[in-house]
Parts: C-alpha cells; sequence; structure tokens
C-alpha cells in the first residue's frame, strides 16, 4: 500500500511544482507593446500625412507582432521582427532614418533581453548593420558575449549573415536637412554659447524616434528589446541606453519586460528598466506603479525626459512618457488595440 501513496504525493508536489511555473506553460493570452520614441510632438505640428505615416508604421509593427504570437510563437520572435519592421521603416529613428551623429555618421545601437533565461545581447555604434537588432540577437545566441561595438560588432554581424550596407542607406532627406541645419546654426554662431545639442534640456524638439517593444507570449515568456540610432547631433562615438541591458531594455519572467525611449544618459544613470523590473520584483509594485515612480518621480527630478513601456508577466502593461508626445501602440490576444502618438 505504501507504493501508491508514494506516487500520490508525487502527484500532488508535481501539480503543486507545474501551478507555480504557470508562467511557462501555454495560456491564450499574449501582448504586445511597441513605441517608436518620445519627444516634442505636440497635436498640430505634424502635417495629417506624417501624423498617418507614424501611424501606418505602427500599425504595421503591430501586425507583424500578432501573427508570431497569435501562432504561439516566441515573444523573443515577436520583438525582434517587430523592431526589424520599425528599423526599416524611413519614418523611426532605427535602421533607416536614424539620426546623425556630429561626424555625419550613423551610428547604430539596439539591444534584446529574453525573459525565461536572462540571456541578452546588444550591438552599439554599428554604421553598416542594416538591422542592428538582428545582430543584436545574434550577439545573444552565437557569442558568448552580451555587447558587441563598432567594427567588432560589424565583424560579427557579417560574419553571421546580417545584411550589411553602405553608410548611405540610413539617410533619409528629412534627416540630412536636419543634420545640415544644426551645422549651418553652429557655423553661424547661433548655437554659441549654449552647451552642445545633446546636453540643452529643452531640446525635445530634436527628432527621438527610437523604437522599442516588449511582449508576453503565450508560453508567459517575456522580452523586451530597444533600437536607436541615438540622439540627434551626438557626439561621435557616444552610446546611449537602448543597448545597455538594465538602461534601456530588461526582460525577465519573475516581473516584467521594459523598453525605454528618451534622453540616454539619464536612462543609464537610473538604471531604468531594470529599476522598473526591481521594483514589481522586489517592492511588490504593480507594473503601472513601478513604471510611474521611475517616469514621474526618479527621471523628472534628475532633470531627464522620455518614456517607457512594460509589460508584466501577467499581460498588465504600462505605457508612461513625460514628453509632449509618445509614439506608441498595443495589441492583446483579444485584439484590443490602441494607436497613439500625443498625450491628449
Ligand atoms: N534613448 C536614446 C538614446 O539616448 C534616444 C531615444 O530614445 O530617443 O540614445
Amino acid at each position: 500500500m505504501k507504493r501508491p501513496l508514494i506516487l500520490l504525493i508525487a502527484l500532488i508536489f508535481t501539480l503543486d511544482c507545474s501551478a507555480q511555473q504557470k508562467f511557462t506553460s501555454a495560456t491564450d493570452t499574449f501582448v504586445l507593446v511597441v513605441h517608436g520614441g518620445a519627444g516634442g510632438q505636440r497635436r498640430g505640428q505634424l502635417s495629417p500625412e506624417r501624423e498617418q505615416m507614424y501611424i501606418n508604421g505602427l500599425n504595421r509593427a503591430l501586425a507583424v507582432g500578432y501573427n508570431i504570437l497569435a501562432r504561439g510563437g516566441t515573444a523573443m520572435d515577436a520583438v525582434e521582427r517587430v523592431i526589424m519592421t520599425l528599423e526599416n521603416d524611413s519614418m523611426f529613428n532605427a535602421g533607416k532614418g536614424a539620426v546623425f551623429a556630429d561626424n555625419g555618421m550613423n551610428e547604430l545601437d539596439a539591444s534584446i533581453m529574453d525573459g525565461k533565461t536572462l540571456n541578452a545581447g546588444a550591438v552599439a555604434g554599428v554604421t553598416t548593420v542594416k538591422n542592428p537588432i538582428l545582430a543584436a540577437r545574434y550577439v545573444m545566441e552565437k557569442s558568448p558575449h552580451v555587447m558587441l561595438a563598432r567594427e567588432g560588432a560589424e565583424q560579427f554581424a557579417k560574419l553571421n549573415g546580417c545584411s550589411i550596407v553602405k553608410p548611405e542607406y540610413f539617410w533619409t532627406t528629412s534627416t540630412r536637412n536636419s543634420y545640415i541645419n544644426q551645422h549651418k546654426k553652429k557655423d553661424n554662431g547661433i548655437d554659441k554659447g549654449k552647451k552642445s545639442m545633446l546636453l540643452q534640456p529643452n531640446n525635445q524638439d530634436e527628432k527621438y524616434g527610437t523604437v522599442g517593444a516588449v511582449a508576453l507570449d503565450v508560453h508567459g515568456n517575456l522580452a523586451a528589446g530597444t533600437s536607436t540610432g541615438g540622439m540627434s547631433n551626438k557626439k561621435y562615438g557616444r552610446i546611449g541606453d537602448s543597448p545597455i541591458i538594465g538602461a534601456g531594455t530588461y526582460a525577465d519572467n519573475n516581473s516584467c519586460a521594459v523598453s525605454c525611449t528618451g534622453w540616454g544618459e539619464y536612462y543609464i544613470r537610473l538604471a531604468l528598466a531594470k529599476s522598473v523590473c526591481d521594483r514589481v520584483e522586489l517592492a511588490g509594485m504593480s507594473v503601472n506603479e513601478a513604471v510611474n515612480e521611475m517616469i514621474y518621480d526618479k527621471l523628472q527630478n534628475l532633470g531627464g525626459d522620455g518614456g517607457i513601456i512594460a509589460v508584466d508577466k501577467h499581460g498588465n502593461i504600462s505605457i508612461e512618457f513625460n514628453t509632449a508626445g509618445m509614439n506608441r501602440a498595443y495589441i492583446k490576444w483579444n485584439g484590443e488595440k490602441q494607436v497613439l502618438l500625443y498625450k491628449d
């Protein structure tokens, strides 16, 4: 009679463990949140055509991610493909359409993180990799490292089959003109006496436009990713928060997945993405409380600006920003969806 009893106890134990592990088992629930950058855009400032182009870009990204997640695909795949879609869209400051550094180059940063394994990958300062988010994923999966930078990252990306393009591929008329105008202003002495553009607290009109995505898949796994050209007219060699795991991107199945956009130096100093996750995991805050505290208390009081998107392991989402606008969108398993550009 002893044996059936042991089997029964083993069964109860197994059931109990699987209840605790419920976020690694399949459900119907999935959520995708996307951002296309926080910045100074107010309603009425963009032409209706440009407004529509941002909305179309976000909708396309949502559709790509939704199709992956609805078929049982992973949060990692959804985040990677969504970000590639936005990198290929010249309206956003990532991949094609990235802003210029002060040396006239487009230096791109990206990172991705898997909340199930805490594996992560990043590239920084690449100038010829068409889709930096893919290179970041390859760093995670095909190297023992978390981050590769500049020529080393480019060489690695090429060796692993990423598309390599000429630096001019990233140019658009709008980003080129903005770069030229900034330099004209500098040459004419208009910016004389001011701190560098990067350090001006009121440079919200400059294009931010970084892209990011966070997702919860039907297997209960979270992922986050971010990709950017950085801040307009940044110093050659400057690296922002976007490729830094814990600053611009973080994902942990025990708490949430976070992608940031905004004035990167502040996000680095606050280890912002990881701080959101810690508040959820260690302080027991809801994801929305954690995001609110980091944006409206910590970031704002330090003098920084920008936004955060986050999704927790239950599928609760939070989207907050202290700039005038933020390109943002989400879609849930049940088709609930929103695409927004402005605060109001
Ligand atoms: N956070 C990015 C950076 O500082 C810029 C942005 O999100 O717009 O590089």
